[in-house]
């Protein structure tokens, strides 16, 4: 792909102009479906706090605009001619990515994300010619390589399902990775999007799950998710009764935090895995060697999935009738949505209902 991609099909968005300035309306321009592609009617858009942080630029490296939103759900509208493995009319997922090399070792090995040659994210990105940019799922309508495009299995509520696109597989793929096994002592820290995604697969495939939250009020959800266990961590003393005690720690916190009193929680041999992305400048948490050396204890991190294992999730959140506990907001209330996510407020994923572009 060495041309510039055509780029004239004029789509309603919501972006943000300028580091934490509001998400509001802008126009974007979408390519015109080539012969590989699937063009999409965009239903529902799951807000994930890396929309918050990209948008906040905490990372650094935000282009503006940037329209953000990498949980879609929608329907396909068209197809291009060599693209056989979708209808129009069927209900389909876009996640994080939606485009990669598909040569490199990495894509070989269905870790899209890790393209050498550098994978295409769904918003705030660029294209494989390495040219034309990515705007995210706060939009009417969307065109994307079939390759990319995830089969949401019947049965699965729409909106309930657009957060298993980007919340759904970044809890799924550590769940796996890490073992995740009938019986076994796992503790999520965060009640919010990905947490509670953590919750609810953690505890379909058997594990006793603990809940580790700021929040007192969302220990009747916590139970309802699935969780056997509430720990409210501001209260004084409340991890004393826990040290030793989990196989596996999910941290899932978005704002800074320190870690080494949780790593004292973990059993011998057991991993902690990081999820969530703290803004940079302020998450250089110092790790005691101690806390990890006394117990061989791991810590790990985890980037969402690949495309194959987002499908595996899709079918396997089809099967045990999984999805999010989400509030359909329309886009116009967005600012607001951003404002309860920074306070930690959010039961527990916001997602925008695309019909209110009023496309
Ligand atoms: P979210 O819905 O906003 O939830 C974050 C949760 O963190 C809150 O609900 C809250 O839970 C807890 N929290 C504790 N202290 C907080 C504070 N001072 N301010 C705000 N929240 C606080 O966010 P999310 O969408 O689940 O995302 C969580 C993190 O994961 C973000 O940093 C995001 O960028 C990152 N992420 C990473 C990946 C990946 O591939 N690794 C993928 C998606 C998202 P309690 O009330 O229970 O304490
Ligand atoms: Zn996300
Ligand atoms: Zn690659």
């Amino acid at each position: 792909m060495g041309s510039l991609l055509a780029m004239t099909k004029k789509t309603p968005a919501y972006g943000a102009r300028a580091a934490k300035a509001p998400v509001a309306p802008m126009t974007i321009e979408r390519r015109d479906a080539g012969p590989h592609d699937v063009a999409i009617e965009i239903l529902y858009c799951g807000i994930c706090h890396s929309d918050v942080h990209k948008v906040n630029d905490d990372w650094g490296n935000t282009n503006f605009p940037v329209v953000p939103g990498h949980e879609i759900v929608g329907r396909v509208v068209s197809r291009g001619v060599g693209a056989s493995r979708f209808r129009e009319g069927d209900l389909v997922g876009v996640g994080c990515l939606v485009d990669s090399c598909r040569t490199c070792p990495e894509c070989r090995a269905g870790h899209e994300m890790f393209c050498e040659k550098g994978a295409t994210f769904t918003f705030d990105s660029l294209e494989q010619d390495t040219k034309a940019r990515t705007y995210g799922g706060y939009s009417a309508s969307m065109v994307v390589d079939e390759r990319y495009v995830l089969r949401v299995p019947k049965g699965l509520d729409p909106a309930r399902a657009a957060p298993l696109m980007c919340a759904g597989i970044t809890t799924y793929s550590p769940l796996r990775q890490f073992g995740c096994k009938p019986g076994e002592q796992v503790a999520v820290m965060g009640l919010g999007g990905v947490g509670h995604m953590a919750v609810k697969l953690a505890s379909s495939m058997g594990a006793d799950v603990a809940v580790l939250s700021s929040s007192r009020g969302k220990e009747e959800d916590a139970a309802r998710f699935g969780a056997k266990r509430f720990v409210a961590t501001k209260e004084p003393g409340a991890l004393d009764a826990l040290q030793g005690k989990f196989d596996l720690i999910v941290d899932t916190v978005s704002a800074p935090h320190d870690i080494n009193g949780h790593l004292a929680l973990l059993r011998n041999s057991g991993t902690m895995v990081l999820l969530g992305l703290p803004p940079n400048a302020a998450s250089a948490t110092p790790i005691n060697a101690g806390s990890l050396i006394f117990g061989n204890k791991r810590l790990a991190g985890s980037n969402i999935g690949g495309i194959s294992e987002t499908q595996e999730m899709l079918d396997y959140c089809g099967e045990h009738e999984i999805v999010a506990d989400v509030e359909v907001i329309p886009i116009q209330k967005v600012n607001d949505a951003y404002a309860s996510m920074r306070r930690g407020d959010v039961r527990y994923r916001f997602v925008v209902d695309c019909a209110s572009f009023g496309a």
